[in-house]
C-alpha cells in the first residue's frame, strides 16, 4: 500500500509503527460556525483512508480533535452576548450532527481543546526546560524556531526565506520575540477573554501546541500518519513537528497527507478560488443538503483524487447524483432478482462470472493501494455495475447468483461509505436544515413557503413546535 507523503515529497510503501495497527491523527475544524463543504472534503477523505484501512484488517485508532478556543470564536461569542463555550459546544453538537448525515464514522477519540489544558502546560515547561521555548515580559511564551535543526522540512522551504517572509510583521507587530520565525505557545488574557492559569500568566495556548498534545495524550510520542488539508501544511503542521520533535526527542509523524482544496466561483471574477468561511464565499454542508441527499456529497468528494483540486459545481453535483443512482439502480435490481430466483448453489457458469466480477474488486483494491485513488476505485464500481446489468437482463440466474453480485456491489460501496440504498428518513440534519430555511421565509414574509417546509416535514413525520428558545422539533 502507498501513501504519498508530503513530507518526501513521494509516494512510499505504508509499513505501520506497530504492525497491524494504525494511529491516525486528523486535525478537526474551529467550531464557530456551522462546517462548510471545504471543511468536510477532509473529513470524507480521511473517513475513507481509515475505512480502507479497517477492510483491510488493521486495528485504526483515529483522533480528530476540535478547536474550541480561539479569537474567532470569542468574537462571535462577544457578539452573540453568550460564553465561548457556549458557542463552541453548540457547533461541536452541530457538526456532528453533519457528520453523521455524510456516514462518517466517529472518532474514536474526539478531544477538544479546552480540555487538555494541563498536557498543553506541561509540554510547554519541557520545550522552556530544554531551551526551545522563553517567556516574554509579558508572559507570552514564544518557541525558539532556529534552535530546531530541521524547521521547513515538511513545507520544503529555507529558513532563511521565510524568515525575508517575516520581517516586516517584526516592523508592526511590536512584539518582544527573539526572532520573527519564534510563534507563540502560550499568551496572556485579554479583557473579557476565556483563560486558564499557568506558570507564566494567565492566558491560553496557542492552536499549534494543541494538536501536539491531543496527538501525543491519545495516540504516543510516534504515530502513523497526520493529515489535514493543504493549508495547515506550513505553519500549522511545521510548527507541530518542531514542537513534538523537540519535546519527544522523537519522529512525530511518518507519513504526512493533506487535501487539496475544494474550490468555489468568484461571481465577479468567474474563477475559482478556495472555499472559506474568511472570504465569505462559502456553503455550509446544510446549504447542500437542502438539495442534495448526503450520499450525493460524499461520492463527490471521491470522485477526484483527494491531492486534486476540486471544483464544486451544481453540474458536477448533477452528473455524480445520476452516476450514484446508477449504482443504487443496480443494487435494486440485483435485490428484486435474488428476491423472486431459486437456487442455492451457483451453477459451473455462474461461478465464472463471479470470478470476473471479483476482477473489479481486484481492480478496486489496486486503486486504493495506490495512494487512496478513490477516482479510480469509483470507476472500478462502475464497471462492475456494467457487467452486473448485463447479467441481471438475461434470465435464469439462481439467487445465489444475484446475491453474490449484490455482495460484490455492497462492500465495495461500504468502503467509501457509499450506501446502496436509498434513505427514506430524512435525517437530523437535513431537518435542520429545512427548519432554517422556514425560519428565513417567515422572517422574509414568505409563509407559503414556510407552510410548504412544515407540510413537507410533517408528510415525514416531523413535527414542530415553535418555543420561546427556538423552534423545537419531534419525530411522531
Ligand atoms: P479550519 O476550521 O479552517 O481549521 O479547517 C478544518 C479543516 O478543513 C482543515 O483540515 C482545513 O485544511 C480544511 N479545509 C478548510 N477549507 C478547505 C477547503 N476549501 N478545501 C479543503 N479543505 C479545507
Ligand atoms: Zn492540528
Amino acid at each position: 500500500m502507498k501513501i504519498y507523503n508530503t513530507l518526501s515529497r513521494k509516494k512510499e510503501e505504508f509499513v505501520p509503527v506497530e504492525p497491524g495497527k494504525v494511529r491516525m491523527y486528523v486535525c478537526g475544524p474551529t467550531v464557530y460556525n456551522l462546517i462548510h463543504i471545504g471543511n468536510a472534503r477532509p473529513m470524507i477523505i480521511f473517513d475513507t483512508v481509515r475505512r480502507y484501512f479497517l477492510y483491510k484488517g488493521y486495528d485504526v485508532n483515529y483522533v480528530s480533535n476540535f478547536t474550541d478556543v480561539d479569537d474567532k470564536i470569542i468574537k462571535k461569542a462577544q457578539e452573540e452576548g453568550k460564553t465561548a463555550e457556549e458557542v463552541s459546544s453548540h457547533y461541536i453538537e452541530e457538526c456532528k450532527k453533519d457528520m453523521e448525515s455524510l456516514n462518517i464514522l466517529p472518532a474514536t477519540t474526539a478531544p477538544q481543546a479546552t480540555k487538555e489544558i494541563d498536557g498543553m502546560i506541561d509540554m510547554i515547561q519541557t520545550l522552556i526546560d530544554k531551551g526551545f521555548a522563553y517567556v516574554a515580559e509579558d508572559g507570552t511564551v514564544y518557541y525558539r524556531t532556529r534552535k530546531f535543526q530541521d524547521y521547513g522540512e515538511l513545507s520544503h522551504k529555507n529558513i532563511d526565506e521565510l524568515e525575508a517572509g517575516h520581517r516586516e510583521i517584526q516592523v508592526t507587530g511590536g512584539e518582544q520575540k527573539e526572532d520573527p520565525l519564534d510563534f507563540v505557545l502560550w499568551k496572556p488574557k485579554k479583557e473579557g477573554e476565556p483563560y486558564w492559569d499557568s506558570p507564566w500568566c494567565k492566558g491560553r495556548p496557542g492552536w499549534h501546541i494543541e494538536c501536539s498534545v491531543m496527538s501525543k495524550r491519545y495516540l504516543g510520542d510516534t504515530i502513523d500518519i497526520h493529515a489535514g488539508g493543504e493549508d495547515l501544511v506550513f505553519p500549522h503542521h511545521e510548527n507541530e513537528i518542531a514542537q513534538s520533535e523537540a519535546a519527544n526527542g522523537c519522529t512525530f509523524a511518518k507519513y504526512w497527507m493533506h487535501n487539496g482544496f475544494l474550490n468555489i466561483k468568484n461571481e465577479q471574477s468567474s474563477k475559482y478560488e478556495k472555499m472559506s468561511k474568511s472570504t465569505g464565499n462559502f456553503f455550509t454542508v446544510r446549504d447542500v443538503l437542502e438539495k442534495y441527499d448526503p450520499q450525493v456529497l460524499r461520492f463527490f468528494m471521491l470522485s477526484v483524487h483527494y491531492r486534486s483540486p476540486l471544483n464544486f459545481s451544481a453540474e458536477l453535483m448533477e452528473a455524480v447524483k445520476s452516476g450514484l443512482e446508477r449504482i443504487r439502480n443496480a443494487a435494486e435490481l440485483l435485490r428484486d432478482k435474488a428476491a423472486s430466483a431459486q437456487g442455492d448453489a451457483l451453477t459451473e457458469e455462474e461461478k465464472g462470472l463471479v470470478q470476473e466480477a471479483e476482477g473489479f474488486r481486484k481492480k478496486f483494491e489496486e486503486a486504493m493501494d495506490d495512494d487512496f485513488n478513490t477516482a479510480d476505485a469509483v470507476s472500478s464500481i462502475f464497471e462492475l455495475v456494467k457487467f452486473s446489468n448485463t447479467q441481471a437482463a438475461r434470465e435464469g440466474h439462481t439467487k445465489a447468483f444475484y446475491e453474490a453480485l449484490l455482495k460484490e456491489l455492497e462492500e465495495l460501496s461500504d468502503i467509501l461509505g457509499i450506501k446502496t440504498e436509498k434513505e427514506e428518513e430524512l435525517l437530523d440534519a437535513q431537518v435542520e436544515a429545512l427548519i432554517q430555511e422556514r425560519q428565513d421565509a417567515r422572517k422574509a414574509k414568505n409563509f407559503a413557503r414556510a407552510d410548504e417546509i412544515r407540510d413537507q416535514l410533517a408528510a415525514q413525520g416531523i413535527l414542530l413546535k415553535d418555543t420561546r428558545e427556538g423552534v423545537k422539533w419531534t419525530r411522531a
